[in-house]
């Protein structure tokens, strides 16, 4: 059978629904085509599923009309038609992919089991099924290895101990966190981790994972250390899902290029979100998968109204581990101070966090309340900041750095701007 719809969109994650969504507010409606099985939903906040907090219909993003269960699998540029695994085609005036990432599976020896799955025990984090896979596998007591400690491993790690794992958390650098945090930031999530009860081990590799009928064991460090695991999460990263792109012939890099209008090579198909490279850049990240679909909604609507480029992301990203605030589905990524077990924390990092020779920083630390906050301001301009366990000022910084004005020079303004709230 084969339909026509001008819009289609491959990917109902944030920045696919997002698109759609804001294309049908614009009089242009989308047909939005995905492949997981449960509602959309927000992912930034699994890991609040995860520790028991929310269910998954509390993070379900309001879905789009014109939403279609299925899975793409290729791509005909010339007859401008996508084919999905069901045998259906759909024709296309323009297509958007936003795919998104897929979890990297690190080189570990014994991995996969002889039939290419992974051992029983041993999940990913990247989607619902991952994580509802994760819930109903910890136990209090069950012991959890966590193999990585970026926001993804860091999260995994608390949500697990908060659900009553003992958690062992190997982090192959030195610190946790090293993408968004400086030093200073890293050392106050480490402590709160500890104190959750999570075992953290930076400069430590993984070698091996060990299985006894098909169900993970152990796993084996780099030095021959053996630690028990009943579960194991990989938390290596993400690599963005390109495959479509590349098998059509695009242009791809680390992802899927793109220019300024998010178009790829194909002048009928652009791509949003993780799936896509901007001017070398491929985020990851919430908030500008966000920013794209909302750019490329306006200029695929013309409306008038929207940007018309995409210049590159200057919006403040929030980090949200287990535990934290709000999952209003209109705000992804953000989180308001948590009240489960442990101290109080939250994350926000922008821009640049570790400065330049030349640049000032400002610096408020509370090591009691385990409160960190920083600014970075090159040439009178913010250009990065992190803040640790007290988010009151988020808003002002936001504003500040978004729009790249000038701060008055006498240095006062900038202490206010990490003191005070600015009615955020
Ligand atoms: C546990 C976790 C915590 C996170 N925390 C934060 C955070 O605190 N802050 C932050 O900024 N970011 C965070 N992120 C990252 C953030 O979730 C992503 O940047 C964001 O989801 C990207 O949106 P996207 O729509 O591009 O991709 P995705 O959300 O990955 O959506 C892509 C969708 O496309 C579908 N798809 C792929 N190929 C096909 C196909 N061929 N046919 C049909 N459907 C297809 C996928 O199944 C998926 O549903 C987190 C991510 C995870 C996993």
């Amino acid at each position: 059978m084969t339909s026509k719809t001008r819009v289609v969109v491959i990917g109902a994650g944030l920045a696919g629904v997002t698109l759609a969504r804001r294309l049908g507010e614009l009089g242009t409606p989308a047909l939005l085509v995905g492949d997981e099985e449960h509602r959309p939903y927000n992912r930034v906040l699994l890991a609040e599923v995860l520790a028991g907090r929310y269910s998954p219909e509390v993070i379900a993003l309001p879905a789009p009309a014109g939403l279609l269960r299925g899975r793409v699998t290729g791509i005909d540029r010339a007859g401008r038609t996508v084919r999905c695994a069901d045998g259906s085609v759909i024709a296309y005036d323009t297509l958007v992919l936003a795919t998104g990432s897929n979890a990297v599976l690190p080189p570990l020896r014994g991995l996969f089991t002889p039939d290419h799955e992974l051992p029983e025990g041993v999940h990913a984090f990247r989607t619902m099924d991952d994580c509802l896979g994760l819930s109903k596998a910890v136990r209090p007591g069950a012991r959890a290895v966590v193999i990585g400690g970026g926001l993804l491993g860091v999260s995994a790690a608390r949500a697990l101990a908060v659900r009553g794992a003992q958690v062992v958390l190997a982090q192959q650098s030195e610190r946790l966190m090293e993408r968004q945090l400086d030093p200073a930031a890293s050392a106050l999530v480490r402590r709160h981790l500890e104190g959750l009860g999570v075992e953290v081990h930076t400069e430590c590799r993984v070698r091996d994972v060990r299985s006894v009928g098909g169900a993970v064991r152990s796993v084996e460090m780099g030095d021959g250390y053996a630690l028990g695991a009943d579960l194991v999460v990989l938390a290596c990263g993400v690599r963005p899902r390109t495959g479509l792109a590349r098998e059509a012939g695009l242009d791809v890099g680390k992802g899927v290029l793109v220019d300024d209008e998010l178009r790829t090579s194909d002048p009928h198909i652009r791509a949003v979100g993780d799936c896509a490279e901007h001017a070398g850049r491929v985020y990851g990240l919430a908030a500008p998968a966000l920013e794209q679909a909302g750019v490329l909604a306006g200029l695929l609507a013309s409306d008038g109204t929207a940007p018309r480029h995409y210049f590159g992301t200057r919006s403040l990203t929030r980090l949200t581990l287990a535990g934290s605030g709000s999952p209003g589905p209109s705000t992804p990524g953000s989180g308001g101070p948590f009240d489960g077990p442990g101290t109080p924390f939250d994350l926000a990092a922008f821009g640049e966090t570790d400065p330049r020779p030349g640049d000032d920083v400002v610096q408020l630390a509370d090591a009691t309340r385990g409160t960190y906050r920083k600014v970075v301001v090159r040439d009178d301009r913010l250009v990065g900041g992190v803040l640790v366990g007290e988010l009151g000022t988020v808003g002002a910084l936001a504003r500040a750095w978004e729009g790249a004005e000038p701060l008055p020079s006498d240095g006062g303004p900038l202490l206010h701007l990490l003191t005070h709230d600015g009615g955020s």
